[in-house]
């Protein structure tokens, strides 16, 4: 009788957890949708930046200074700094702006403009107006053609910088997103869903449980300030990798604890840091999948601590490794 008294006070006390958490989710929506341009991580921009990356203008054609821009780097978000365009997937297309065939992938979020003809091209990570993108025109074998403002962008020589993504799930997006942030060497993260099979999943879809995605951050890094190992040893730090589906208090697939790497040299780095684990004695429930398509989450759900001011409920930073 008492196992049961006690089972029934376990389950509401993790029931009410969850139910208040997730009208705790709910409510911020209205409120973080209003605040998202007033960003406090996003820089500065001047009135004339304004107009076309946040009122979504366009710049006079031939005056951006990076239409005859010929250098080896990168072009980062003007708002954001995150990387968008390389220069390998720059080319001449004498339209008046500069012109890519390709993103960085996962950078750069298409949407039917207001127009209803053509379709914008947005910063996957701030939303800021990059331009429009336009399709058969022939211009390279890719036959795609990113039409983007000067303005939107800035450039950084690729000596400076050695970019690389990585995928991690462990839990609410929310609190991996905050405490990996902090490390040295990121440019971006991205909340996100990912691993599963719904195309454009919602944070409600997710919630209920039918589309295979785990709740999942995307970060960008300088791998010359911080390697994929000591990335992948701080987000052990970070959560409960020994739990299934699950970081108490939230239960479901979308929590469970899962890293998805872009190439081998990252499933390698993983797997030893697994091994290293469990000669530890720890049961690691971490699954090792190959990276796909990487669904941005709503916009209220980016940076949700950092904007809130609040702090995770459910991450913390607890040393294993030396
Ligand atoms: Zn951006």
């Amino acid at each position: 009788m008492n196992r049961i008294y006690i089972l029934i006070i376990v389950l509401t006390v993790s029931f009410t957890g969850c139910l208040k958490l997730k009208s705790d989710k709910e409510n911020t929506t209205i409120t973080q949708k209003e605040n998202l341009s007033d960003n406090m991580n996003y820089n500065d921009l001047t009135p004339e930046e304004k107009k076309i990356i946040i009122d979504k203008g366009t710049e006079f054609p031939f005056t951006g200074k990076y239409v005859d821009h010929h250098e080896n780097g990168t072009y980062i978000c003007k708002r954001c700094n995150a990387p968008l365009y390389k220069s390998a997937d720059k080319f001449e297309s004498g339209c008046g702006w500069p012109s890519f065939d390709d993103e960085i992938p996962g950078a750069v979020k298409k949407i039917p403009d207001k127009d209803g003809i053509r379709t914008e091209i947005v910063c996957s990570y701030c939303g800021g107006h990059l331009g429009h993108i336009f399709l058969g025109e022939g211009f390279t074998e890719k036959n795609k053609r990113h039409c983007v403002n000067s303005i939107s962008l800035n450039f950084i020589p690729s000596d400076s910088v050695q970019y690389e993504t990585a995928i991690f799930a462990g839990g609410c997006f929310w609190g991996i997103e905050y405490l990996l942030k902090n490390s040295k060497g990121i440019i971006s993260t991205t909340a996100g869903y990912t691993g599963g099979y719904k195309e454009n999943p919602t944070y409600e879809e997710v919630c209920a449980g039918y589309t295979g995605h785990a709740e999942a951050v995307q970060i960008i890094f300088d791998s010359k300030k911080v390697t994929y190992e000591e990335l992948v040893k701080l987000f052990f730090e970070i959560h409960d990798f020994t739990q299934i589906n699950r970081q108490d208090p939230d239960i479901g697939e979308q929590y469970r604890t899962e890293i998805f790497y872009i190439n081998d040299e990252q499933r390698k780095t993983a797997e030893n840091i697994i091994s290293i684990l469990t000669e530890k004695n720890y049961k690691v429930a971490t699954k090792l999948t190959e990276a796909n398509k990487f669904w941005s989450a709503e916009d209220y759900h980016q940076d949700y601590y950092a904007n809130t001011g609040k702090k995770p409920y459910c991450h913390i930073y607890k040393k294993i490794f030396d």
